[in-house]
């Protein structure tokens, strides 16, 4: 075991300071990874307040996770010391069943071990995330950051990035599509950027109107603000697919108006109860309302080349471990341009 500096939290209003975890010794097909940077997801938040329920302390999140390898185990082809890597949302399933074997291992039947706030599942032991000086996961598992990547910008794509790229690509949008992403947060600015990328036609849908010119900016075709109900009205039925990201349950009639015969709203943001909404806004035009959750260790490769090869990263906001509570204030009142990444160096 390594005794490891990280920072976590000790219970839903304890707020996160600095605390030492282990990281367990190389079993042979683990790579050993020194933290570079790691990006502040808005699920850090809620795992750290307990909003789901579902946290056990004491919490290191963190699962936008770049940096170095620093060592590996003894069955370990693909990765060397020195080689630039990353760390997402999954550390371990199941590598068995039909979802693992479809390479969706975040839809594994014996569920997947998260990044943190997960068990082991070779040692029972709790996973900690990338809020920390170093990780150890198995091969499997790790990402390979492309040459010419900032590390840095890079980052969200593991969270924020995925989990756009993949329900965009899921739900084959192209050329022709006809795309709305709600939220311009963390996710909704990777959206945004994917989607154009994509060859659709953009709108972000904000509660914010003082983001018009960013979302134009980072390749929305348009901006739709949602507390404006005349330019909701004139844009009944006129989407494809819709991204939700927002964070927080929040009335779904408004958006679904939003669709057009066969369209879909993908919900990829609040993981709650949403109040109920009247059918006849989905019968009437063969509509649904869809979820998506992040996305397989292969299609995140995929996401990572293509970004190399498109020059596609993260907006990034880049600050220091000890500014880790203030960015958590600032992101539960949707100030967030779009990405707080933390500087391990800092820690
Ligand atoms: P974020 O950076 O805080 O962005 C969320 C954005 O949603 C805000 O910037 C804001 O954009 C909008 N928003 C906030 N409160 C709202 C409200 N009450 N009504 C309408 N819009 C509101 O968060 P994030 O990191 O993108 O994460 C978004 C959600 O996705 C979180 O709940 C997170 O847990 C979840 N998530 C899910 C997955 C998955 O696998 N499905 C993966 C990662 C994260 P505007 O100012 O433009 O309105
Ligand atoms: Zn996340
Ligand atoms: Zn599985």
């Amino acid at each position: 075991m390594t005794a490891t500096a990280a920072w976590g939290a000790t219970a839903p209003e304890s707020g996160l300071a600095p605390l030492t975890i282990d990281r367990r010794n190389l079993r042979d097909e683990d790579v050993a990874i020194d933290i570079a940077f790691c990006g502040v997801c808005h699920s850090d938040l809620h795992a750290a307040r307990n909003d789901w329920g579902r946290t056990t302390y004491p919490l290191v999140p963190g699962h936008e996770i770049v940096g170095t390898v620093s060592a590996v185990g003894s069955g370990v082809t693909r990765f060397k010391a020195g080689d630039r890597v990353a760390i997402g949302t999954i550390v371990d399933s199941c590598r068995h069943c039909d979802a693992c074997v479809d390479d969706e291992e975040q839809y594994c039947r014996e569920g997947m071990t998260g990044t943190y706030n997960a068990r082991d599942r070779v040692d029972g032991t709790t996973t900690y995330g990338g809020y920390s000086k170093s990780i150890v996961v198995a091969e499997p598992y790790v990402l390979r950051i492309p040459d010419g990547l900032d590390l840095a910008r890079a980052a969200p794509l593991l969270c924020a990035g995925i989990t756009t790229y993949s329900p965009l690509r899921n739900w084959g949008v192209g050329p022709g599509s006809r795309v709305g992403v709600i939220g311009l947060g963390g996710l909704g600015h990777m959206g945004v950027k994917f989607a154009k990328a994509l060859g659709a036609e953009v709108t972000m849908i904000t509660t914010s109107p003082e983001k018009g010119a960013d979302a134009q900016r980072l390749g929305a075709d348009k901006v739709l603000v949602s507390s404006d109900k005349a330019a909701m009205k004139a844009a009944t039925r006129s989407f494809d697919f819709l991204l939700d990201t927002i964070p927080v349950a929040h009335e779904m009639t408004p958006y679904l108006q939003l669709l057009d015969r066969k369209g879909t709203l993908c919900i990829v943001g609040a993981i709650d109860m949403l109040p109920s909404f009247h059918t006849g806004v989905l019968l009437m035009k063969q509509g649904s309302v869809a979820g998506s959750g992040v996305g397989g260790i292969a299609q995140t490769q995929e996401m990572l080349d293509l970004c190399a090869q498109k020059g596609i990263l993260a907006e990034c906001e880049v600050i220091p471990m000890d500014g880790i509570n203030a960015a958590f204030e600032r992101m539960e009142k949707a100030d967030v341009k779009y990405r707080f990444v933390i500087d391990m160096s800092t820690l």
